[in-house]
């Protein structure tokens, strides 16, 4: 073997397609060893808000390095954890009275889920069915991919998928057959809770419906007791236009995931967020009532540091107009772009602009096309990765007019090219 060692998540090896070494970063800017300079057009999978190396987190990473690197958070707390969870509920929904710690968005996921299920194994109730979209990603350990779309990407471990059911995505035109479908779920009364990314559809392609769907599925929820989940791991932290997706709708979940931006996208660290009800099902003086779950890194100083210093910067620093101001220039882009006979389906939600190119066949996602694009783009310094023929661009907020005009500059010219 020679090179690398590195097996990279998501590549095909097989493909010797070219991996850059990147060696710094600022704002929306990656560096490369060998002398490029390429923007960063969707925040590095989802998780760069402000910018790469945010001074505020970096310094805030380096002052707590020096402090406290790493404590069992079974039974002992510290500073920046304590930090971070009075931070989050002050600027979450007052429901989400509790906060519990892990380490990515997969694990929040898996958390939100033992805690539904602990919650009515508590009250001495049988429920255990979760209800999930069609088309949704929740993360790809077992659990997170049991309640996510199936396909290529977890065929080989369906078998030891769990069950669950299944609501289909409600397109414009078709929402009544979503909240029909929800409705004959919480009906049959073995439904635990729905679990559901708000507004848009990550992984599922960038797809998007309406807030009177999501606040009526809401409503089905909560007639039911079935338990809300909003895995609002992507859609968090300003990436549609306000702080959760889940305002737009005017609701609440039982149960909330956060992660990607929770460190402004510089550690890993993720959050599940629960209502009182949810707490007080495992709150007991008996212990084989606990919540049973930790994981070695839960509430990393570090990393909670760095979350931190995220919130202060949502406190004091003007994010929510830089929000605004981008999602009205990936507005203006889509606009001069969609209107292309090349592609079709243009949307934008927030700072998330999305649209499809319109080709002879379509492979889906193992289309060989997402890679031709991703070399396309790559060769011109920009990082976009197609999901299948969705073009999207999902900038950190900070990203300049000029940089911006470069990544729909290079879409522009993809589309002549292919
Ligand atoms: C990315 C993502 C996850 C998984 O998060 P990881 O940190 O990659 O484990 C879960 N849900 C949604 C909606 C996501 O976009």
């Amino acid at each position: 073997m020679t090179g690398s060692a590195i097996w990279h998540p998501f590549t095909q090896h097989g493909l010797c397609e070219p991996i850059p070494l990147v060696t710094h970063a600022e704002g929306a800017l990656l560096h490369t060893a060998d002398g490029r300079t390429v923007i960063d057009a969707v925040s590095s999978w989802w998780v760069t808000t402000h910018g790469h190396c945010h001074p505020r987190i970096m310094a805030a990473v380096a002052e707590q390095a020096q402090k406290l690197d790493q404590l069992i958070f079974a039974g002992w707390t510290h500073e920046p954890a304590e930090a971070v969870a009075a931070g989050l509920t002050a600027i979450m929904p007052p429901e989400l009275t509790r906060v519990f710690f892990s380490d990515s968005g997969s694990t929040s996921v898996e958390v939100a889920l033992k805690m539904a299920l602990g919650y009515w194994h508590a009250r001495g109730e049988a429920r255990h069915r979760i209800v999930v979209m069609e088309h949704s990603y929740h993360g790809d350990t077992i659990g997170a991919m049991s309640v996510g779309a199936r396909g290529v990407f977890n065929r080989p471990y369906e078998p030891l998928l769990f069950d669950v059911g299944r609501i289909p995505f409600p397109a414009a035109g078709r929402e009544h057959d979503t909240l029909d479908a929800l409705e004959a779920l919480c009906r049959e009364g073995q439904t635990a809770a729905l679990i559901v990314e708000p507004l848009i559809l990550g992984a599922g392609g960038m797809l998007v419906y309406g807030r009177e769907t999501l606040k009526a599925m809401r409503e089905i929820c909560a007639a039911h007791g079935v338990l809300f989940i909003a895995d609002e791991v992507m859609t968090g932290w300003g990436r549609t236009g306000t702080l959760l997706a889940c305002e737009q709708a005017g609701i609440v979940p039982d149960i909330l995931c956060l992660s990607k931006g929770l460190t402004g996208g510089s550690l890993p660290l993720a959050v599940t967020m629960a209502t009182e009800p949810i707490f007080e099902a495992h709150w007991s003086t008996d212990r084989a009532r606990m919540f049973f779950h930790s994981s070695s890194y839960t509430a990393n100083p570090i990393a909670c540091a760095a979350a931190a210093a995220n919130l202060a910067i949502w406190r004091e620093e003007p994010v929510m107009e830089c929000v605004t101001d981008l999602a009205a220039r990936q507005s203006a882009w889509l606009e001069k772009l969609g209107r292309f006979c090349h592609f079709e389906n243009p949307r934008t939600l927030g700072t998330i602009a999305a649209l499809d190119l319109r080709t002879l066949e379509s492979g889906g996602y193992m289309d060989s096309l997402a890679p031709e694009l991703m070399a396309f783009f790559r060769e011109r310094d920009v990082l976009l990765r197609p999901l299948g023929n969705t073009v999207y661009v999902m900038p950190p907020y900070c990203i300049t007019d000029d940089q911006l005009d470069d990544v729909w500059n290079a879409i522009g010219e993809a589309v002549i090219s292919f």
